[in-house]
């Protein structure tokens, strides 16, 4: 991997001046703190839906927005405000909006900055949810988007319209782990005019940091793995100030906000996440390679194995591979039904960015919804099995596997 310096020496924007030009990881545990006088050391927990003020001259200036300060908890949280001061800086963003899911962060981000008549392009290859918010109800209110193939670069730039005001993806994508090349898609994007919107989910910043690439906006699910612990929902929308603006106002008309308990849920779990990111990136790493030895297993997809088409790209662009795996053995449908049930230790659940490995059969759960010649389009196929890594040891994981791969003499 590529250890560039800008991986290394970052600036909180928020933080008077003291966390300038240091790493990640200081910024991972110290950013956006804002002591009260109590002189917690540990960041408080705000639960409060209102605030009081000193006088009714001041309830009137910080109404009008005249002066700062927190008026009710739909509009800023102190904890909710750590939580977003912290996810910037790690992203290398001037703001973050945190937000009441992955998908409100979507949400959020399409009512602010589109409009009808508009034309999203959107990575096929996305989270499912993501394509329905999008074909369903995007499209409801006269925003028209088209679907392309991550990978496919020229058809990318052939679906460009006069009017296309956004390109959508995800990098690794769920659940084949392709590498889509953010520098690029987003030259292309400054050259149509339109928003480069990255959802950031599998990598996080720990491994990726997409406006650093070009990117406009991050995307986060926090639900995965920035709490890292299976606990709370919530997500962000990360990015530059002015576009960031347009973000907070439709939060406070819209109202999908993050909830303060889950805000300090998830600055907790960035404190660590770094280190769970590689080692949960290590564990998959080593569990793809001891896949590919297996002889019922018949592919294995992960962008850290150097016969990945992504490889290379990967290297570029991320810090480590991350803990989404995919594989097929052989016997079909069957077969992989069986492979997860007799796993014991691994969870069967569609969810990932967890301590707890998971399991899941995408054809007939996450990309279910897909009619089939759409899914074997996109290479989800019969006998593919995801596993999302957890932070397990990894020879545990791999007798839990044994179990229910097919021996084939
Ligand atoms: C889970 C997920 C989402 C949606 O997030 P929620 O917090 O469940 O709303 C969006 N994108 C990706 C890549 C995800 O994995």
């Amino acid at each position: 991997m590529e250890h560039q310096s800008k991986w290394d020496i970052m600036t909180d924007n928020s933080s008077d001046g003291i966390l300038r030009d240091v790493h990640p990881d200081t910024l991972a545990v110290r950013a956006g703190i804002e002591r009260t006088l109590e002189g917690e050391h540990s960041e408080p927990l705000f639960l409060t839906s209102s605030y009081v003020f000193d006088s009714a001259a001041d309830a009137a200036a910080r109404f009008s927005g005249e002066e700062s300060g927190n008026v009710y908890s739909r509009y800023t949280n102190p904890t909710v405000r750590t939580f977003e001061q912290r996810l910037a800086a790690l992203e290398g963003a001037e703001q973050a909006v945190g937000t009441a899911s992955g998908m409100s962060a979507i949400l959020s981000t399409c009512m602010a900055l589109l409009k009808a008549g508009d034309h999203v392009l959107c990575s096929r290859d996305v989270f499912g949810t993501t394509t329905t918010l999008f074909s369903k109800y995007m499209a409801k209110f006269g925003v028209e988007v088209s679907f392309v193939p991550l990978l496919d670069f020229s058809l990318w730039r052939e679906a460009i319209k006069p009017n296309t005001a956004m390109l959508f993806l995800e990098t690794p994508s769920n659940p084949l782990c392709e590498v889509a090349d953010l520098a690029r898609l987003s030259t292309l994007a400054r050259e149509s005019g339109a928003l480069l919107v990255v959802d950031n989910c599998f990598c996080t910043p720990a491994l990726q940091r997409p406006l650093s690439l070009g990117a406009d906006i991050v995307i986060h699910s926090a639900t995965k793995y920035l709490d890292g612990q299976g606990r709370c929902v919530g997500g962000a929308v990360v990015g530059g100030a002015e576009l960031l603006q347009e973000v907070v106002t439709f939060m406070r008309s819209g109202g999908p906000t993050m909830s303060a308990f889950n805000a300090w849920v998830f600055l907790k779990g960035l404190e660590t996440l770094r280190l769970r990111m590689e080692a949960h990136s290590s564990s998959a790493l080593e569990l793809a390679r001891w896949l590919q030895e297996q002889p019922g297993v018949e592919r294995v997809f992960y962008a850290g194995l150097e016969q990945h088409p992504g490889y290379e790209l990967a290297c570029r662009q991320q810090r480590a591979f991350g803990g989404v795996l995919s594989f097929t053995v052989a016997g079909g449908r069957e077969q992989a039904w069986k492979t997860i049930d007799a796993a014991q230790i691994l969870s069967l659940t569609a969810n990932l960015g967890d301590a707890k490995s998971t399991i899941v059969h995408p054809a007939t759960t996450t990309h279910g919804r897909l009619g089939k010649e759409a899914r074997l389009a996109a290479g989800i196929t019969d006998n593919l099995i995801r596993v999302a890594v957890g932070l397990e040891h990894v020879d545990d994981l791999k007798a839990d596997l044994r179990r229910g791969i097919p021996s084939i003499s």
